[in-house]
């Protein structure tokens, strides 16, 4: 993982968090969701941005071999080409996947705050085993409660770390253990990041 990926890894997570702590202190609906949606624009953009850093370092990449197989070529007419081209940058952040996985943490979140709020106190055991359902907190590698959990982003099933460490270390090639999981790939620790959700929600349910 190079440093600047890891830096976008932290600064997406604080993304969610702040998300966390919009919708666990915004009581008023209207309010919490104009929040949100600032909070996703502000994401987007940086999502544009990171690819347009990254499309304008492809090119100036490209035209360093270019200009080492043509060094008779002018430093004005390089960087005229390099301007060009850089205008000419189109980004799409729909195809971004870090807004794609925001958005799926965001969702999860308000589920869970949904369900949470939803228990008063003549709760039935029936709700809390519908909390449980909607919110996974056994590690299905280890079968126990997790502490440190991280979810897949091929096939969104959640894992706690430490079990996942210690299963890949056993066996660098092993597929998603959990039943049904439809993904054939590998599980890859780069693709595995801290889920917020369900962290807040062991954090707010002790066990
Ligand atoms: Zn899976």
């Amino acid at each position: 993982m190079t440093q600047s990926s890891q830096i976008i890894e932290e600064l997406d997570d604080c993304f969610v968090k702040t998300a966390g702590n919009i919708v666990k202190y915004y009581a008023d609906e209207e309010e919490r969701q104009r929040v949100l949606e600032k909070l996703r624009d502000l994401l987007k953009e940086n999502c544009m941005e990171s690819a347009r850093i990254k499309a304008a370092n492809k090119i100036r990449k490209d035209l360093e071999n270019l200009s080492a197989f043509e060094p008779e070529r002018k430093v004005e007419d390089v960087t005229k080409e390099y301007r060009t081209a850089i205008s000419e940058i189109q980004v799409n952040s729909l195809e971004d996947n870090r807004l794609l996985t925001y958005d799926r943490q965001i969702q999860g979140l308000l589920e869970a705050n949904e369900a949470v709020s939803g228990n008063g106190p003549d709760d039935t055991d029936a709700d809390l085993q519908l909390m449980y359902s909607q919110i996974n907190v056994i590690d299905p590698i280890s079968k126990t409660r997790m502490t440190d959990p991280v979810r897949n982003a091929v096939c969104g099933h959640v894992y706690d770390k430490e079990s996942l460490v210690a299963m890949l270390r056993k066996n660098k090639n092993t597929r998603c253990p959990v039943v049904g999981c439809t993904s054939m790939d590998y599980i890859d620790l780069n693709q595995c990041r801290p889920d917020v959700v369900t962290k807040m929600y062991l954090e707010k349910n002790p066990a």
